[in-house]
């Protein structure tokens, strides 16, 4: 569906092992004080001083988290390392260093490696994040990702999911369920093209959603924000598997209830067309979709002035005592028990 637009194919053997990482890596700056050493010995030198250091991975797998016949590669490249730094800004913390490790067969010559590798320089530029090691290896199946990212915070700064109190406010970064509906079109548009390849498929009315599945950005600008406008939330969570399966995580580490109102889930106006089109409940989707990317937060009724009115953020409900459960309230004022449909990487698995 893609069009190889760069018919060169440079096999990897040509470079050997070093000579790859070497040419893969060449074009990586310092732009963090606190890494002291990066790529070239045989591990990184960070010093954060009297941060606090978060750290957490994520592994890739061709087929299972993404399809190359309609996901660009150099988007892949970008999406594995933002999807990283999300969870850093989960966290409350500022994202300074990442490690990519890549496992490939020999069915992808160097330009496609190139092309990942262009994906994450452009991603660790814009956020500002240095890219410290990795490892390169060869996979006989296909491409395999794996990014850590490494973050620093002050102790008083961190923001953990077991925070949210009663009364707090339920507070949503951005809009919720485009990246889901991203994937239904790109998803239909392979099977059209499995049918007729001259077909051309005309993306122009999903050009918001396809880009919130292909590119997704994580809200390091949200962080800022919420540091400007002097809002600590007491709880923190990034949505990668669906506003559901997120808000459980929250109140079960928390302890507590919450009610959200359906009537103030934030969606682009392209997630409710589309969803007309495909015949599903857009409010399904908000819950269940994923891979949106978004800060899930609770914040205490005093800060609600500071928030108010901020285009970025919207209050979605409100946290309850734990025994008055999880419940979504309908636009007909219906009381729905919300349950975990979140996408499950284990179900794909025979
Ligand atoms: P070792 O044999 O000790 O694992 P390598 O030869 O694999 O060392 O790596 C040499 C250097 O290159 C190390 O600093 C390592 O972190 C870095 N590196 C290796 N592969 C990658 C990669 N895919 N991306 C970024 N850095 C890498
Ligand atoms: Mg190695």
């Amino acid at each position: 569906m893609i069009e190889d637009k760069n018919p060169q194919r440079t096999s990897l053997e040509e470079l050997g092992e070093f000579g790859l990482i070497e040419h893969l890596t060449k074009n990586f700056d310092i732009k963090h004080s606190s890494t002291l050493t990066g790529i070239g010995d045989d591990a990184a030198v960070l010093d954060h001083k009297s941060k606090q250091i978060v750290v957490t991975t994520d592994l890739l797998i061709e087929n299972v988290h993404f399809d190359l016949s309609y996901v660009p590669i150099k988007h892949l490249g970008y999406k594995a390392v933002v999807v990283n730094l999300s969870d850093v800004y989960a966290m409350n913390a500022d994202a300074t260093q990442i490690t990519v490790s890549i496992a490939v067969s020999n069915r992808f010559p160097l330009e496609a490696l190139e092309a990942l590798y262009a994906g994450i320089e452009t991603a660790a530029k814009l956020y500002n994040v240095d890219v410290v090691g990795g490892d390169t290896t060869s996979s006989t199946t296909g491409l395999i990702i794996s990014v850590t990212a490494i973050g620093e915070v002050n102790e008083a700064e961190v923001v953990l999911r077991s925070g949210a109190k009663v009364n707090d406010l339920l507070v949503v970064s951005g809009d919720i369920g485009a990246a889901y509906m991203g994937l239904q079109v790109l998803e239909r548009e392979k099977e059209v093209f499995k049918v007729n390849p001259q077909n051309q498929p005309d993306l122009d009315s999903y050009t918001y959603i396809i880009e919130r599945q292909l590119k997704p950005e994580a809200r390091k600008d949200i962080v800022e924000l919420l540091k400007k406008l002097d809002v600590k939330p007491t709880s923190m969570i990034d949505i990668s598997d669906g506003l559901s399966s997120e808000v459980i995580h929250l109140c079960k580490q928390s302890d507590v209830g919450v009610e959200i109102y359906e009537n103030k889930i934030p969606l682009d106006p392209q997630v409710i067309s589309t969803c007309e089109e495909f015949n599903i409940d857009s409010t399904t989707i908000a819950l269940n979709g994923g891979e949106d990317y978004e800060l899930l937060m609770t914040i205490s009724q005093e800060d609600f002035p500071k928030i108010k009115g901020n285009p970025n953020l919207t209050v979605i409900g409100y946290i309850t005592e734990k025994n008055r459960g999880m419940h979504l309230i309908t636009r007909g004022e219906q009381a729905i028990p919300i349950i975990a449909k979140g996408w499950n990487a284990l179900e794909n698995q025979a």
